[in-house]
């Protein structure tokens, strides 16, 4: 039997889901129990180790020391004994290729007594590395399989945790994944290098301004805001496209589509609030703090929010979160959509990226206090980030590039494709004073009064918020929105850590310069209004605090010079530009040859996702749609003769059954078009394919998608294959 059931079949499965009684509250594991119960975390290992094991370990991670071999061997086997404890059979390295997903290879913890049986071992040497081979992952030309080894490393600044799935649970080691020349052949490698290089430079930063003292390293912190969608499964499986591609390749747009803004932060629908309430549970047992959950604007959209952490560990954290998603939404009956595009005319998902600097004794370095025109060192760092964002738009652009997310940006609903910062009043005013070398005041908010006299007065904040614009300053860090649902956190912040890490060096370097050796205070602030006024000069043209959906600002920002790349076409290739691979490689984040493999490996993904979505569209046209408008084009046809040989007139259904066939003439031509555009084999590299993927096989696509959701329209409900728009977006 078809695992695809019919339209029909699948609504009416989709309707019948029934909410199964949940526990009582007595009976619900209490969130201040389960939090982290899955993780060997700083609290486990302080009552596990011997206290000066623990003491040697605390100072390799917060130092960002390497270990060694006699601390991993006592490290590793409390870990046995706790993962054991807790269930665990197995072990793996937990590591992070560029496809862009996680990934794992399992070994249980057996090994040889030498006297014929077996006892339950956990080496030092295989938890710090492993060699899972793993040769089938993209390496955009650094590998050949020949000499395909590939080696896993222990990070230990990211916590081990347990990986449960039914009654299988297995210890999971957060690892680095490089090939045996070391180049990375993953997303964490160059994340941790970024990390370093920035804290290298704030530090000099901070040694300028005399408040280092007590500061070990300077970490990125991050906290992302997920948004996605819930379909019901039933549902998803009778949609080809969404199976294969997450996304719908079809769909006429429902009369009701979100205009009505009513699902928007509205009350959560029981399935979807049980789903949430499962996957947070699931989430604190491996220590991810989430926050936040409400529904989001499109219909079944909503967004996940965990609290901040420190980059290295946020960004493992939000993989696991996406992989959350997924696994539990199952269990209620729903499948859950990463996808930044899913349904075409209905807001699309992103993942906000609020990114700030903190020193690892907790100081935000991007907090401005209260009277933000005296606080010198969050305007040095807060100009670093401008300097940082105006230099290296055309790199931030690239890093959230990727065909899925082409669908999203630039899009009336979502940051345009051009990068520009939204600083808000206080901070702009701020910004033009320093250009003028002297900083006077600090623009208040105030209170405001909401005129009823049992509510309180609400401090109001200086500035209102801007929601178009892809990079924002919002009160203690910046919100980089342009970054897609799908996408992995790791590479958009390794990017924006390094871009900044490059500025900060440039700033330290100029205020050295300028204030000489052991300067007076008066000759750090003279050095500070200098160096900072010639940067908002340079750098101001980035600044913008107006619609950044609106047509007027494309032109405003085309003026200024700012770089503006509508689609991973036109981005994808400055990540192998001179200027990209020179500052990568200078803060040693990527060599050359590592840039350049992940160019390939970008592009090659776009063109194979284009590629599956254009043959997964001719294949639903030629083996659903095409069969569904025969069928009722002849009814069409029987009742037209059946009416003429009544001798009834019968001229406005002629008109219907000619509309109709000219409407399924339309598809067939747009079918061809399609297939003609997907057999054309380009020659040349993978830049040549992208670009043909782009000019003929994208538009090809727009032109049959537009002829089947017409037929849509025409076409009985019964006889329609697909779930329509109405059925996904509104069976909750
Ligand atoms: P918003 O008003 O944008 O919803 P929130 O304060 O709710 O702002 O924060 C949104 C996200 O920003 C949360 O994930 C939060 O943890 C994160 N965040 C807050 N402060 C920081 C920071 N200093 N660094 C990184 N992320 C932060
Ligand atoms: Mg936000």
């Amino acid at each position: 039997m078809s695992l695809i059931k019919s339209r029909m079949e699948a609504i009416a499965a989709a309707t019948s889901w029934r909410e199964s009684p949940s526990k009582p509250a007595e009976q619900m594991e209490r969130l201040e129990e389960i939090f982290g119960a899955d993780v060997f975390s700083e609290r486990v290992m302080r009552e596990r180790l011997p206290k000066d094991i623990f003491q040697r370990l605390m100072r390799t991670i917060k130092k960002a020391e390497r270990l060694d071999a006699e601390l991993a061997d006592v490290v590793a086997s409390a870990m046995k004994d706790w993962a054991i404890e807790r269930g665990a059979t197995h072990y793996t390295h937990w590591f992070q290729p560029l496809t862009g997903l996680t990934a794992e290879k399992h070994d249980s913890f057996i090994s040889p007594d030498g006297a014929g049986g077996f006892i339950m071992q956990f080496s030092g040497s295989a938890l710090t590395q492993g060699e899972p081979d793993a040769s089938s992952f993209p390496s955009g030309g650094i590998r050949a399989t020949f000499e395909a080894r590939g080696y896993t490393a222990w990070d230990p600044m990211s916590p081990v945790f347990l990986n449960r799935s039914g009654s299988n649970v297995t210890l999971c080691i957060p690892t680095a994944f490089v090939s045996w020349t070391g180049e990375a052949l993953d997303t964490k490698t160059p994340l941790l290098r970024s990390v370093d290089a920035l804290s290298e430079q704030a530090m000099r930063v901070l040694r300028f301004f005399g408040t280092h003292q007590g500061v070990n390293r300077v970490l990125t912190t991050v906290g992302p805001e997920q948004e996605y969608f819930l379909v019901d499964r039933n549902l998803y499986f009778s949609r080809p496209d969404l199976l294969t591609c997450d996304r719908t390749l079809f769909g006429a747009r429902p009369p009701k589509g979100q205009q009505l803004e009513d699902h928007y932060f509205g009350s959560i629908p029981a399935r979807v609030l049980a789903f949430m309430a499962e996957v947070e549970r699931e989430l604190y047992r491996l220590g991810v703090p989430v926050k936040t959950r409400h529904n989001e604007v499109a219909p079944a959209q909503y967004e996940i929010a965990p609290i901040f952490e420190n980059s290295i560990v946020a960004c493992d954290h939000q993989m696991l979160l996406m992989e959350t998603l997924k696994r539990v939404a199952p269990r209620y009956g729903l499948q859950c959509i990463l996808h930044e595009k899913p349904f075409a005319g209905i807001n699309g998902s992103g993942k906000h990226n609020n990114w700030s600097m903190s020193t690892d004794t907790g100081v935000n370095l991007l907090d401005p206090r209260d009277e933000t025109h005296t606080n010198m060192q969050f305007l040095t760092f807060c100009c670093a980030v401008v300097r940082a964002v105006d230099l290296h738009a055309d790199l931030l652009r690239a890093a959230i590039a990727g065909a899925s997310n082409d669908h999203r940006l630039g899009a009336n609903e979502a940051p345009p494709a051009i990068i520009s910062i939204f600083l808000g009043d206080m901070l702009t005013d701020i910004m033009e004073q320093l250009e003028k070398g002297q900083t006077k005041r600090t623009i208040k908010g105030g209170k405001l009064d909401l005129g009823a006299r049992t509510l309180p007065l609400l401090p109001r904040d200086s500035g209102d918020r801007n929601r178009t614009s892809p990079f924002a300053f919002t009160g203690n860090k910046f919100e980089f929105r342009a970054v897609g649902s799908s996408q992995t956190s790791a590479w958009p912040n390794t990017v924006l850590n390094t871009i900044v890490a490059e500025s900060l060096d440039y700033v330290a370097t100029q205020l050295e310069k300028a204030a000489g050796k052991n300067p007076s205070p008066q000759k750090v602030q003279q050095a500070v209004r200098s160096v900072l006024a010639r940067i908002v000069k340079q750098h101001k043209r980035v600044i913008f605090n107006g619609d950044g959906y609106s047509e007027a600002w494309h032109k405003e920002a085309d003026r200024r010079g700012l770089p503006h790349l509508r689609d991973s076409v036109d981005a994808l290739p400055v990540i192998r530009s001179r200027k990209a691979c020179d500052l990568m490689s200078r803060y040693k984040v990527l060599t050359k040859v590592e840039m350049q493999s992940r160019c390939t490996i970008f592009l090659e993904k776009y063109v194979k996702q284009v590629a599956i979505e254009a043959e997964t569209m001719a294949s639903m046209v030629r083996t659903q749609i095409i069969p569904a408008v025969l069928q009722h084009q002849r009814r069409l046809a029987e009742a037209v003769a059946a009416t003429q040989a009544a001798d009834v007139g019968c001229s406005e259904q002629r008109d219907v059954l000619e509309g109709y066939v000219e409407a399924a003439g339309r598809m067939h031509e747009a079918l061809s078009g399609l297939e003609k555009a997907l057999h054309h084999h380009a020659a040349g590299d993978e830049m040549d394919h992208a670009k043909h993927v782009r000019s003929h096989v994208k538009p090809a696509m727009a032109k049959l998608r537009d002829a089947v959701d017409t037929l849509e329209t025409m076409t009985s409900e019964d006889l329609w294959p697909l779930p329509s728009y109405r059925d996904l977006l509104f069976i909750k």
